[in-house]
């Protein structure tokens, strides 16, 4: 069983307020209010280019803000040098010293502060990244994960209140990057300090953080559990950044009572009130939108079998593709355009194959609605500038 690091338990919180960043006339980062819970992991998710390196480098103090302050665990420390601030910083390429050992580069913090007895220390944290037999290798005898690994040791021995990490698992292979996200996570939990995570792998964010911050443009467009935020997206850009999503033009029929009743080309739709970030009066236009592993799929010939109060739309399969555990089917509908279905591979029907025309139907209470005067491609690869670009 590993000691405790001494870091334990000595997280600090991060607010940001006001803070922004312009280059020029160009804003990286808009006017942001953050508050980041001391002992969290959290993330800030987003494409290329949307300004969470940025809002980052200035938590570090490597950018300062064109307005607005940081603080950490309530103190202001906008006007301090990096490394006076309670943070430390693990980058995607490591940045390990080559011609010194595991042991050494871990040691080096506590060193340049001039304490000479470090192997209860260094030792506590080769241990908690499980590299204490390999404390006498050098970097380049290691794997990309395991220099990640020395690389997180380096920064938390300084005792850090906070961690940074700016994509650092970027230069790893995805099953290597699989694992280090459940070790990255176990080793935040043990320590208990802020980790502030930056990456643009939605899953990545969504494995490991308690709080995921979705930025786009240089705006945070919302924020919260990875669950809450997947379930419940309040723009068509998180809707489809976070895994995909079927957005449907329908119009409000029926707004009265718990559930609005919409209008979908020949087809209606339930969508329950409270799930709703549209405007809600009879008459208006919205987006239904529905997670295609929520969405069931049968022959037309089956229609009958469908149960009552099912939503349910019609359509023909263009294209089947099979991956092992589900089946992804695209479905062009007189509703929806091109419609996305995962259907898990327990029971398959050789019928379903492109041509097929099928009823696509799911539980009304799976259907969220959002404002219709948004693009349904926010979000989408090649959908906004900045993934374009
Ligand atoms: P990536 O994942 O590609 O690093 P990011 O979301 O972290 O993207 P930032 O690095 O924060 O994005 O950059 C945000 C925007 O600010 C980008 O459009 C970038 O080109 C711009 N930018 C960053 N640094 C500078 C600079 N020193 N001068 C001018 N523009 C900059």
């Amino acid at each position: 069983m590993t000691e405790t690091p001494s870091t334990a338990g000595s997280g600090g919180d991060v607010r940001l307020t006001g803070i922004s960043k312009t280059y020029g006339s160009f804003t990286a980062v808009h006017p942001l209010d953050l508050s980041v819970p001391a002992g969290s992991f959290f993330a800030l998710l987003g494409a290329s280019g949307c300004g969470k390196t940025t809002t980052l480098r200035m938590i570090a103090g490597l950018e300062d803000p064109t307005s607005g302050s940081v603080l950490l665990d309530g103190t202001d420390v906008t006007g301090l040098p990096p490394y006076k601030r309670p943070v430390n910083t693990v980058f995607q390429n490591y940045a390990l010293f080559p011609h010194l050992d595991i042991y050494e580069n871990v040691a080096f913090g506590l060193r340049r502060r001039g304490i000479k007895s470090v192997k209860k220390q260094v030792g506590e944290m080769l241990d908690l990244v499980q590299l204490g037999d390999f404390a006498r290798r050098k970097p380049q005898q290691l794997s990309g994960g395991q220099q990640q690994r020395v690389a997180v040791a380096r920064a938390l021995i300084n005792h850090p209140q906070v961690l940074l990490l700016d994509e650092p698992l970027g230069a790893l292979d995805l099953k290597l990057r699989r694992q280090m996200q459940l070790e990255l996570k176990r080793i935040q939990t043990e320590v208990g300090i802020t980790f502030v995570h930056v990456t643009h792998d939605q899953e990545e964010a969504m494995t490991m953080a308690d709080t995921v911050a979705v930025m786009n443009g240089g705006r945070v467009e919302q924020l919260g559990a990875p669950a809450d935020l997947y379930e419940n997206p309040s723009t068509t850009f998180v809707a489809n950044f976070l895994g995909t999503s079927n957005l449907i033009e329908a119009e409000i029929a029926e707004s009265s009572g718990d559930d609005l009743l919409l209008k979908a080309a020949d087809s209606k739709l339930r969508l329950p009130a409270a799930r709703c970030s549209a405007p809600t009066g009879t008459g208006g236009k919205l987006l239904a939108g529905v997670r295609p592993e929520k969405v069931s799929l049968v022959h037309a010939d089956e229609a009958g079998s469908i149960d009552d109060g099912r939503n349910r739309l019609t359509g023909r399969i263009v294209d089947a593709s099979f991956i092992g555990v589900s089946t992804q089917y695209l479905i062009d509908s007189p509703a929806g355009g091109r419609l996305s279905v995962y259907e898990q591979n327990i029971e398959r029907d050789s019928r379903l194959v492109p041509g097929a025309e099928v009823v696509l139907h799911w539980n009304p209470a799976h259907t969220f609605g959002l404002d219709a005067s948004q693009s349904v491609l926010d979000g989408t690869v090649g959908g906004t500038d900045e993934e374009a670009a």
